[in-house]
């Protein structure tokens, strides 16, 4: 039958199962009439509705089969045709029921002269809650488009039974797979454990009507819709703002090609044609997708049925505009948030007291994400396959993020050792905040100093409750990523002030907005607009400062005036030649010279650093270290240029080792360059933050770290176990002749003397 032909078989029993939906019958007298209407439409001797009650699929209403059947014959999930159907949520078509497998002849119903088969499931949040069937005398297989019409009206007594409560929604049939434990592997981002719910950072649309009124409308909604999602598609491909940290452009392509194609709005249009509602019709298509791939078994394939997927839920949130993330609906208490990516400015924009875990399809450890969950105290799982497929919105998740996996709907032999473990964490945490007012001074009595790294106002308590040396990074970007445009210079002020307040004696040191790469600024573009090939290497950071002058100066003027009466630290990142460095510098001191003439208050000192990320600076430190008050090692982006590798790029998450002695060497000879210069020299990078990694720094020489709140006792502990002369003794040898694994070298090292480096 040709396309249209299926668009008339399902438009005229859509039509005539609108009149029965309107009217005011009971549900029972509803079922009867619509078996009747669906058996005659598609010319079928036998109709049936099974529906879900108590476990069992319940022979709800038949045209054909004895009426004497009907709340009587009962079928088991995966029990018989029908239950199959629903047990896999997966369609039948047999020319001869009874040669099927899992054929099981209910006499009662005397079904015995009918061979041919065909059943849909009636799904109801993505749960078979019934089985919608048509037999017929002749044994001939149905056609595709009879099918389709099936499935159409299967949509509709979804939404009938959803209203009159037929089913319990807990009731629903599931597969073995989506109601039985699961344990999911990942790659562990951010350390910790967390109980709680999955909610999905872009959550399902639930769709409330699924036949159209007007068909014109819905045809006019879902145009509008496609223009829209293809303008935000073009959009994202311009900024190149999408899948951060992702395989963007691999799936942006995905994206744009279904975006734009035609089959798939073809179908969707097809859809509202035969009657039913724009969000219905997206809904069917999808459907028939996912079983359509369900047999196809591609991991490739499912990978881009993702991107559909999300293609999809975009266009049913445009088109029923139910627009907002799961934080624009408020988090319920102990949330663990699923998605495939977010940007870090999505993450902020969570309840911290109510989320308590991030799992994400993608992720990397230094992703910029990723570094905002670790100042927030959230565990973050990352690189998890197959997610979305097995996690659904509201199910309990036990996430180990310490061992990198979450379990799904955890039985309670689960959850209690779960919970004995959570137990032990807690006391662990509780031993390391008494190190708080303890001053962390190697064996041999070295004083190492431990700062925090910060970017909001809400960071700050973390000093306080470490411990912390003081504030060795402040991110002044975060404050430009959860604006929603470019901060006031007043409003600049008053954060830095806040923040200075908060320190108290305590140093801190500011860093000149670091924006581009993975933090993109919506309001902040490039000037032509242009899409960055490699945006981690392009316009960002000092560069971006030091093209949009008006900028540096405001934050400037912003830190100037926040630092009246007390001393500035300012550092500027990706510093990659000593000019830029001075360029920046005078752009502070024309500042200053300016406040001075207006006889305002000025700081009592400025101390001026760099930060050394982009390795071309490391050749220049000679000539720039006269000029430097301190110097900061940012190793994320560092390592990222040494080993030419993307930090976000998820591939490549695992791939080069902190410890490698590249790095390592690396930094022995940046500190050899700026020995003799008394500048202060300080990691602020997340390998800081690392036990192991921590040791090997110490070892190096490198006496000041700045690293992530959580991590603060944890290294203090370290720090105290430690002999420095024995560490530098272990890391000069390592250095000059390699051990193959120096991560191995290192931690049987310390298991040797007792130190716990993991
Ligand atoms: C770094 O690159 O190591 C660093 C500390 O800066 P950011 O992570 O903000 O790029
Ligand atoms: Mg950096």
């Amino acid at each position: 039958m040709p396309a249209s032909s299926a668009v008339t078989s399902a438009r005229t029993i859509l039509t005539r199962l609108h009149d029965v939906m309107a009217s005011r019958h009971h549900v029972q007298a509803k079922l009867n009439t619509v078996v009747e209407v669906i058996g005659e439409g598609l010319d079928s001797e036998v109709c049936s509705i099974y529906l879900l009650r108590e476990g069992m699929l319940e022979l709800f209403a038949t045209k054909g089969l004895a009426q004497e059947a009907v709340h009587v014959t009962r079928m088991a999930i995966g029990e018989g045709l029908v239950g199959t159907i629903a047990g896999n949520i997966e369609t039948l078509n047999l020319a001869e029921a009874a040669s099927h497998p899992d054929f099981s002849y209910r006499p009662e119903t005397g079904e015995d002269k009918y061979h041919s088969f065909a059943g849909v499931p009636i799904v109801r949040r993505e749960r078979a809650v019934g089985v919608l069937c048509v037999q017929h005398a002749d044994p001939r297989r149905y056609e595709e488009v009879e099918i389709e019409a099936l499935q159409t009206v299967a949509m509709v007594l979804s939404e009938l039974i959803g209203s009159a409560g037929l089913v319990d929604d807990e009731d629903a049939a599931l597969s073995p797979q989506q109601t039985g434990p699961v344990r999911l592997a990942g790659l562990a981002l951010v350390k910790g454990l967390a109980a709680g719910v999955a909610v999905y950072h872009q959550p399902r649309i639930t769709i409330e009507h699924v036949m159209a009124e007007d068909r014109d409308a819905e045809l006019q909604r879902v145009y509008l819709a496609f223009d829209k999602m293809r303008e935000q598609i073009d959009r994202m491909a311009s900024q190149a703002e999408f899948g951060v940290g992702g395989e963007h452009e691999e799936v942006l392509e995905t994206y744009k090609m279904f975006a734009y194609d035609e089959g798939w709005s073809r179908r969707i249009i097809e859809a509202i044609d035969s009657g039913l509602t724009a969000e219905a019709a997206i809904e069917r298509v999808q459907q028939r997708t996912r079983m359509r791939m369900r047999q196809i078994d591609d991991p490739l394939l499912a990978d881009r049925m993702h991107d559909l997927e999300d293609l999809a839920n975009r266009l049913l949130r445009i088109v029923s505009g139910q627009m907002g993330t799961a934080a624009s609906m408020g988090l319920r208490q102990d949330s663990i948030l699923i998605a495939r990516n977010l940007g870090p400015a999505e993450l902020l924009e969570y309840d911290k007291r109510r989320l308590k875990g991030v799992v994400l399809e993608e992720g990397s450890l230094t992703a910029h994400v990723v570094i905002v969950a670790r100042a927030m105290g959230i565990p973050v799982l990352g690189r998890v396959r197959g997610l979305r497929g097995a996690v659904r919105d509201g199910d309990p998740l036990l996430l180990d993020a310490s061992q990198g996996t979450v379990t799904v709907r955890p039985l309670p032999a689960m959850t209690e050792a779960f919970e004995a473990r959570f137990a032990k964490s807690k006391e662990r945490q509780a031993a390391y905040a008494a190190l708080r007012d303890v001053e962390p001074f190697t064996r041999c009595g070295t004083r190492i100093t431990v700062l925090m790294n910060a970017g909001l106002r809400d960071d700050m308590p973390n000093l306080a409750l470490t411990g912390a040396d003081g504030v060795g990074l402040f991110r002044t970007e975060f404050q430009f990523l959860v604006s929603a445009t470019l901060p006031a210079r007043e409003r600049q002020t008053r954060l830095y002030r806040d923040v200075l307040d908060a320190a108290g004696n305590r140093p801190v040191v500011f860093r000149t907005v670091d924006i581009g790469g993975d933090k993109v600024l919506p309001y902040l573009r490039h000037n032509d607009g242009e899409l960055e090939e490699n945006p981690a290497m392009g316009w960002r950071a000092l560069r971006v400062a030091l093209e949009r002058e008006g900028l540096l100066k405001v934050q400037a003027r912003a830190l100037l005036e926040a630092a009246a009466g007390r001393t500035l630290n300012v550092m500027f990142p990706m510093v990659s030649e000593p000019w830029e460095f001075d360029a920046a510098r005078s752009v502070f001191e024309s500042q200053r010279e300016f406040l001075k003439k207006q006889k305002k208050l000025l700081p009592e000192a400025i101390r001026y650093g760099a930060m050394l990320e982009v390795p071309a600076l490391a050749e220049q430190l000679d000539l720039i270290a006269p000029r430097l008050s301190f110097l900061s090692i940012g190793t994320n982006d560092l390592t990222q240029f040494l080993f030419a590798a993307d930090r976000s790029h998820p591939k490549l998450a695992e791939r080069y080792d902190w410890l490698s002695p590249a790095i390592l060497r690396f930094l022995r000879r940046v500190l050899l360059n700026v020995a003799g210069h008394n500048i202060d020299v300080t990691v602020c990078g997340e390998m800081g933050g690392r036990r192991l990694e921590a040791l090997a720094l110490l070892g190096l020489g490198i006496h000041r770290l700045s690293i992530t709140p959580a991590s603060v006792g944890p290294i203090k502990e370290l720090i105290r176990k430690i002999d420095l002369s024995e560490i530098s003794a272990a890391m000069k040898q390592w250095l000059s002749s390699p051990p193959p694994n120096m991560r191995e070298a290192l931690t049987l090292w310390a298991q040797e003397r007792g130190i716990e480096v993991d």
